[in-house]
């Protein structure tokens, strides 16, 4: 069922002016509003918002969403625009809810081991922030220096430390968010167990915007990890470095992060760095594992024991980063795969985001090439394989118009969220739904699942007019 919403008239654009002040809110700069109009899953899922309303708080954002609730206003809300599944693309236009300017660090608490955050906050510039105070903030996505903290709870951010951490939902301490109607709620805060209900607010955490704008967050903070080291491992087969992974895992080690990177993916990203990593002339696939050690000993006694499995696991050598240099060159190339990819084929399609147990990564592989190959596509591989989660990255064939391509690509990731489902995995392990992904998602849920999912939405949001047309749909 699709709902009727309101327009957006001159008169409500100027009762939004006075809730959120004349200079946040842009009607008629076209190319302001484009910027406005789609995410990192790419321009061909854009829409145009009729309005973009920058807030500077919380009171501004409740005054906003009384207005849109008077009006039946679509509202999405929008962190960074980082996402893959166009969670933040105003797909019934209305009304984008920018939080970027909402990006301070309130309070950082060394009892409580929480930091009270904006949600604009970029989530590097908090990681760097609590670091300076002997902590650690343990969301890890690879967009850290891009994506911001609402964005990351919004999703449920996963990342490079997830088999370590766990994901950002782990994180969430406490929210201040604002509900459809308007209302202010706060849930959660400092205390970490309670067996009343979700004392946390983690239950927002993963739901894309369409339960409420959150406009303070706060986060547990870990112990800053005592020292680290970064391996760099490359392998002549992607079955060689996938076999090892298991094996890494449970040597007991303590692991923080285990990346893997095939030769498509490491060739382009390097290209477009315009560096190389060793052996890549030979190497079909690399591991790039993260180690944890309370002494330089019990640190050196890992990576090598480490080392050892992945040698005998037919690794063609294993590189131990000596400096804070070499490591940081190792992890560019990590964090810029995907725009190695996009300098590679500006239609690439990033939306691959597989999850499934790590017994089964090998035939989640398998069947991810054979399903290119079938269809006659160029894969690059690449993901938190520690996790099981796989992001196929695809490339559009020349001779295909854009158009079909999407359509095509979203065909070849819905094959593959079959294979998973049926490998006892999942089709989004942490970019979220969004609209990209919906149709797969709803697929593979069943009627009762659904039917307390929409449940709870129309509890929060009667009018669906929070980031309508995502996860659950027009219902
Ligand atoms: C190069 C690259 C690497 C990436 N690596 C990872 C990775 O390793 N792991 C990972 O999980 N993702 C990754 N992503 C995807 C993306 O960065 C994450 O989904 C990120 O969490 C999105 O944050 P954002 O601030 O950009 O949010 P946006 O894209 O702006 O929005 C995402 C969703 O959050 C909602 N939202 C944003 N702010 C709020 C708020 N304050 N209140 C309520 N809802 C809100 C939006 O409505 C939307 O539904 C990557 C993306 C890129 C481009």
């Amino acid at each position: 069922m699709t709902r009727e919403y309101g327009k957006v008239t001159p008169e409500i654009v100027a009762e939004l002016r006075g809730a959120a002040g004349a200079r946040n809110v842009v009607t008629d700069d076209k190319d302001t509003m484009e910027n406005y109009s789609y995410d990192e899953a790419g321009q061909l899922f854009g829409h145009m918002p009729d309005v973009v309303i920058r807030v500077d708080n919380t009171e501004q954002v409740s005054a906003v969403m009384k207005i849109a609730s008077k009006y039946k206003i679509p509202v999405t809300p929008r962190g960074a625009g980082s996402g893959l599944a166009g969670s933040a693309v105003p797909v019934h236009g209305g009304i984008v809810l920018s939080l970027e300017k909402m990006n301070r660090i309130l309070e950082i608490d060394p009892v409580n081991r929480v930091a009270v955050v904006e949600p604009g906050v970029v989530t590097n510039e908090l990681c760097k922030a609590v670091a300076e105070k002997g902590f650690l903030y343990a969301g890890y996505p690879m967009s850290t220096e891009t994506s911001f903290i609402g964005g990351n709870v919004a999703t449920n951010a996963g990342g490079g430390k997830v088999i370590r951490y766990g994901s950002t939902r782990r994180h969430v301490m406490g929210l201040e968010v604002v509900l459809a109607s308007g209302t202010v709620r706060n849930m959660g805060g400092t205390i970490r167990t309670a067996t009343w209900g979700d004392h946390r607010g983690q239950r927002r955490a993963g739901s894309d915007g369409t339960l409420g704008i959150m406009t303070k967050i706060i986060v547990n903070l870990e112990p800053k990890p005592g020292k680290v080291v970064n391996l760099l491992t490359a392998f002549g087969t992607l079955d060689e470095a996938v076999d090892c992974v298991a094996k890494v895992i449970r040597s007991g080690v303590p692991i923080i992060s285990c990346e893997i990177l095939d030769r498509l993916s490491t060739a382009i990203t390097c290209r477009y760095l315009n560096t190389s990593l060793p052996y890549q002339d030979k190497a079909a696939a690399y591991l790039i594992i993260q180690i944890e050690g309370d002494t330089d000993e019990r640190l050196e006694d890992s990576y090598e024991k480490v080392g050892k499995i992945l040698m005998d696991g037919g690794a063609l050598e294993v590189f131990v980063a000596e400096s804070r240099t070499e490591s940081a060159a190792i992890w560019n190339v990590r964090q810029n795969l995907a725009e190695g990819a996009r300098n590679y084929d500006p239609y690439a399609s990033l939306s691959g985001d597989l999850v499934v147990p790590l017994s089964v990564v090998p035939e989640m592989v398998a069947e991810s090439q054979a399903a290119a190959k079938r269809r006659g596509i160029e894969m690059g591989l690449l993901g938190h394989i520690a996790d099981g989660n796989l992001h196929p990255i695809i490339f559009k064939p020349k001779d295909m118009e854009p158009h079909h391509w999407a359509e095509f690509a979203e065909e070849y990731f819905e094959e593959l969220v079959g294979v998973a489902v049926r490998l006892g995995g999942v089709g989004s392990g942490e970019h979220g739904v969004g609209f990209v992904k919906m149709p797969i998602f709803l697929g593979t849920k069943s009627d009762e699942e659904l039917a307390i999912l929409r449940g709870i939405k129309a509890s929060f949001d009667p009018d669906n007019i929070m980031n309508p047309g995502k996860v659950l749909g027009d219902f």
